[in-house]
């Protein structure tokens, strides 16, 4: 009888990127690789998160022996609070990783219950079948692995997010003697990140950034303000490095920033001398020239302290002209316009804003085109498959591997919900599970249909044109006019004519049923019909109709 092959089925982060989860399953055994979420894009209004369809987990709920957690990132963890609570299995991570898992699951109150346990980066598990040990790799967040699994058909590697920064804040850089060590044994799969497979080249160095921040806070006459992700904790070391440098206490703004930096403290992943740290209420009477503000808000995110500065609308902090703002951040796909109206309004208030166009105040986490190769040319694996990326990365990363000597048929560019059956023969893809996007919206998971998004979407277009219509309640007879209410459709005032036109054809077409009082459904859906199409002409747009009924 043949042996069991291995399915190795991406959940998540292909074909997008953002919400990276990975299942393989071997007979009666599940691990998951990573619990990731995603920013929503401009077309998902009114939707705070996207995180995977985790359908296929659930039907096999008995079988995950675990759930293996990469790195700190939000695409990496960020959906582990909806999923936890569905599946009974514990949790293995890093402890920096950790340490942000439990801030993430206390904020969504899915911390009690959760399994969590540390493996230090060079450690292993057994789970199930699986054997997964830990190798450090360079991130842009400390304490980031890439996983070793040793599994029935032959050893895989996934290279979690990485970059090879041989020069890194914090952290050890990618352990690359362990990798070839498994090059030179015979690795089976490669699974690596191709987040950057367009670009050329090295990702410089975060050192690179370190010298510009020295370089700002030595020069800035004023208060420096820096913004980032509250998990860029190496980001935040640079800052308190550099202010120290140059005698400048550190305010901690934001709950977010001040939740994690306080955990990374604790943990030792962050250090900072005696009494650079300040409270707010020691701001006063300090000399602008020895103030750092540390923040969220790299995103534009509305609630962020960055964004209620650059609105005057935060309590404790307000931007004063001759401030120097670092946006220490790239604004992740779908973001642009959001980061660059906080710009804009910082501008405005009179800072003066250094961002990645105009500075070089970031480097990304993940490695461009020659550290993905050396990578390759390392682990030597038999098959390869690319992860985390839009379809053109993972294409991109495909040819790289064909350039150096990984036959095309050994190739597998997958997308979401792809089974690949695998042996150490050869592999294929057998089949797809249920695969997708979960939206959440405040507090409400995953109700929000194609239909609520597509009705988002005509309001922002095309604006929302009310009808109230008042019905006698004894003889069911239209009173008076109707009344028409719009908003976001045409000027009312330059269409004033066009909207009377309209209010005249509702009048005309509910004047058409004999004595009877109309069925409210049946009246419902003439208004709307003969309004679509009448505004349709007039301004070729859809506005949404809503008629109202009120009897009287
Ligand atoms: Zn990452
Ligand atoms: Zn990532």
């Amino acid at each position: 009888m043949a042996k069991p092959r291995l399915k190795v089925i991406p959940l998540g982060g292909l074909s997008e990127i953002g919400k990276n989860m990975m299942a393989l399953e071997y007979e009666d055994d599940i691990i998951v690789i990573d619990s990731g979420l995603m920013f929503p894009s401009e077309e998902m209004l009114g939707i705070d998160l996207v995180i995977p369809d985790f359908s296929y987990l659930l039907e096999k709920r008995e079988k995950i022996r675990g759930v293996i957690i990469t790195h700190g990132h939000e695409d990496h963890i960020g959906a582990l609070p909806y999923l936890l609570p569905q599946i009974d299995a514990p949790v293995y991570s890093t402890k920096l990783t950790q340490g942000l898992i439990s801030v993430k699951l206390k904020e969504r109150k899915a911390l009690s219950g959760a399994r969590l346990n540390v493996i230090s980066p060079g450690g292993s598990v057994m789970l199930g079948r699986f054997k997964v040990e830990f190798f450090p790799v360079c991130h842009s967040i400390p304490d980031a692995v890439g996983l070793i699994i040793h599994t029935p058909v032959g050893i895989i590697v996934h290279s979690g997010d990485f970059k090879l920064d041989y020069t890194p804040v914090s952290g050890r850089p990618t352990d690359l003697s362990r990798l070839a060590q498994l090059g030179a044994q015979g690795v089976l799969l490669l699974l690596s990140d191709s987040t950057y497979a367009e670009l050329l080249g090295y990702t410089p160095s975060e050192k690179v950034v370190g010298e510009t921040l020295d370089h700002i806070m030595a020069e800035a006459s004023g208060r420096v303000i820096v913004t980032t992700f509250s998990s860029l904790v190496s980001r935040v070391q640079q800052v308190i490095d550099s202010a120290a440098k140059y005698q400048r206490r550190v305010f901690i703004v934001g709950r977010s920033m001040s939740d994690t930096v306080h955990m990374a403290l604790d943990l030792g992943y962050l250090n900072a001398p005696d009494g650079i740290l300040a409270r707010l209420d020691e701001l006063k009477g300090m000399p602008r020239n020895k103030i750092v503000f540390v923040t969220t808000g790299s995103q534009g995110e509305p609630t962020s302290a960055l964004v209620r500065m650059a609105n005057r609308d935060h309590r404790q902090v307000h931007i004063l002209r001759g401030d120097t703002v670092v946006i220490s951040a790239t604004p992740i796909p779908g973001n642009e316009a959001l980061v660059n109206r906080t710009v804009d309004n910082l501008f405005k208030q009179g800072a003066r804003v250094l961002y990645g166009k105009v500075a070089q105040v970031h480097v990304h986490g993940h490695g461009s085109q020659e550290e993905l190769k050396l990578l390759l040319n390392l682990v030597k694996p038999r098959f390869f498959m690319p992860i985390h990326g839009e379809y053109r990365h993972l294409s991109l990363h495909a040819k790289l591997a064909q350039s150096v000597g990984i036959p095309r048929e050994n190739i597998f560019v997958l997308e979401d919900g792809d089974i690949l059956e695998l042996d150490s023969q050869g592999g294929k893809v057998t089949g797809q599970v249920t695969s997708g996007n979960v939206y959440i919206d405040g507090l409400s998971v995953g109700d929000i249909g194609s239909v609520v998004l597509r009705d988002r979407k005509m309001l922002s277009k095309d604006g929302i044109v009310v009808v109230i219509i008042a019905i006698n309640k004894q003889t069911g007879k239209l009173v008076g006019r109707p009344d028409i209410v719009s908003r976001g459709f045409v000027d009312t005032r330059e269409s004033k004519d066009m909207l009377d036109e309209s209010r005249d054809l509702v009048a005309r077409v509910l004047d058409r049923g004999g004595t009877r009082p109309a069925e409210w459904g049946f009246v419902y859906s003439k208004v709307r019909d003969t309004l679509n199409r009448f505004y349709y002409e007039q301004t070729k747009r859809h506005p949404m109709v809503l008629p109202f009924m009120i009897r009287v």
